[in-house]
């Protein structure tokens, strides 16, 4: 088997995967701001690293994967300016900062497992390592990186770029960022414009609030990822994951951060996932070419002329690479539906076919070796997907009798393919066509079959024909097979 590669942001090319340590891998993902309900552009971004964590484990990797939740410290402007969103949600609603905590960690955690994620390993809070943290900006300021004003703390960008190389993910060089900067308006206690907040002292009104050596207040949000990192998976871990947007200055602080406090680089390799777009445009709640991902199930929505299933979404999703940019429209998401519904039937027909005595007509082993070439290169799933219905392909024509296959590559075809579709790509059968059409209306089909049959034991092929023609007519195919007829629902 190829080795694993993956396409790291920090060099700009593809590496070939070597864990830090043999047999295991620890990655960081930065998980959701909890103060509104998770947006589509999130569910893909954890989608990509839940894809990426179920294929590190397939390949027999033990993996930490460590995905935080901010519940502290994200203020509504990136640069260390306005309200703590959860704060201000808080005030908005009278209730209390970790109330609007915990209904959108609900949220979180009920819209994850709709889309059938797995849970990472470890997932820790901001609020839930404070100590962590000021244990961090002590080991910044001894080390020369950060002052203190008024009870802030800033990290020196200016400072630790005279040794170190502040912009090397981004590839912002810091003659552009203090050139692209406008001056400081005499508000800021910062030295410099691209200086951020390691711990902000907090106003009189501001909640949320820890005791600390420098002030009453809380921590700059880039802080938390570096100490949780730090704290679970060590000064050096293999994969840093994130949506593209948080490339700069969010992962740019946190590489600083480590570096100023304990000396490493923290990062092998850094992994972010491409945005989403709505129609051909970006998304935003304002200007309402948004959708909600609950809103796929209910199908309400302008955007959408039906309900979708969750598997559906997340096949759609998955159809594309994760580093390129992936546009919704309800006509994509008509042919995904299409597509996963003629996978699922095609799972469904295999455990009905029969091997024969002759050879196969498809070279299986050539087939699971492109299946892992595919994600072998930086997880590349459109391609994946091309290759299972290669596969979906041949099973048909075995199931129509125009191919075969050995009991060997039969089992071989079922042990692969439900690893790829259900294990890796974390796909669900429950709503496959076939099974979504269950109870009464199963039976009542089921029925027709068996009368189609007699009609054709008593050679009655109008009949027989009859019914096999009006069934296709409302869009119920039946296939006929060895071990009897089998049907497929068009949607
Ligand atoms: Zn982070």
């Amino acid at each position: 088997m190829k080795d694993l590669h993956i396409y790291n942001s920090l060099s700009g090319e593809k590496e070939k995967f070597i864990p830090l340590e043999e047999g295991f891998v620890g990655m960081y993902v930065c998980g959701p701001t909890v103060y509104s309900n998770v947006h589509l552009g999130n569910v893909r971004t954890f989608m990509s690293f839940d894809m990426v964590f179920r294929y590190l484990k397939h390949l027999g990797y033990t993996v930490r994967y460590v995905r935080n939740i901010t519940d502290a410290g994200h203020l509504e402007n990136d640069a260390d300016s306005g309200e703590d969103r959860i704060s201000k949600k808080a005030n908005l609603e009278k209730i209390e900062p970790m109330e609007v905590v915990q209904r959108y960690t609900v949220d979180f955690h009920q819209t994850l497992n709709d889309f059938n994620f797995l849970p990472p390993s470890i997932e820790p809070t901001a609020t839930g390592h404070i100590i962590e943290q000021i244990e961090t900006i002590k080991e910044i300021i001894k080390n020369g990186f950060a002052y203190e004003v008024n009870g802030s703390v800033y990290f020196d960008v200016l400072k630790f770029n005279e040794t170190k190389d502040y912009g090397k993910l981004s590839k912002r060089n810091i003659e552009d960022l203090i050139h692209n900067t406008r001056t400081l308006d005499g508000q800021s206690d910062k030295k410099n414009p691209q200086d951020f907040a390691l711990w902000k002292k907090a106003e009189k009104y501001h909640i949320m609030r820890w005791p600390s050596p420098w002030s009453d207040g809380f921590p700059g949000w880039h802080l938390e990822c570096t100490a949780m990192s730090t704290k679970y998976l060590g000064k050096k871990f293999d994969i840093h994951g994130g949506g593209m947007d948080l490339k700069f200055p969010h992962h740019e602080c946190e590489i600083a951060q480590s570096e100023a406090s304990h000396g490493n680089d923290p990062v092998n390799v850094w992994m972010h996932a491409n945005m989403l777009t709505l129609n051909g445009q970006k998304m935003a709640k304002s200007t309402g070419n948004n959708i909600l991902p609950y809103e796929f199930f209910t199908g309400k929505s302008k955007h959408l002329s039906k309900k979708y299933s969750a598997s559906v979404v997340r096949f759609f999703i998955l159809q594309a690479h994760y580093r390129s940019v992936l546009d919704f429209s309800d006509k994509a998401l008509l042919a995904s539906e299409k597509g996963y519904n003629k996978l699922m039937d095609a799972v469904n027909t295999l455990s009905a076919i029969k091997a024969s005595n002759k050879t196969s007509d498809f070279d299986i082993m050539v087939w699971i070796e492109d299946c892992y070439k595919a994600m072998n290169d930086d997880f590349n799933s459109p391609i994946l997907i091309a290759e299972l219905f290669r596969i979906v392909k041949f099973i048909n024509q075995i199931n129509d009798q125009q191919a075969t296959i050995s009991p060997q590559d039969l089992a071989l075809i079922s042990k692969h393919i439900k690893e790829f579709v259900f294990d890796i790509l974390g796909l669900k059968t429950e709503i496959s066509s076939v099974t979504r059409f269950e109870g009464k209306l199963k039976e009542t089909v089921d029925l027709l079959i068996s009368m189609r049959k007699e009609a054709r034991a008593n050679k009655d092929f109008e009949m027989s024909d009859k019914i096999r023609d009006s069934l296709k007519e409302i869009g119920i195919q039946l296939k006929d097979g060895k071990d009897g007829t089998i049907f497929t629902i068009e949607n």
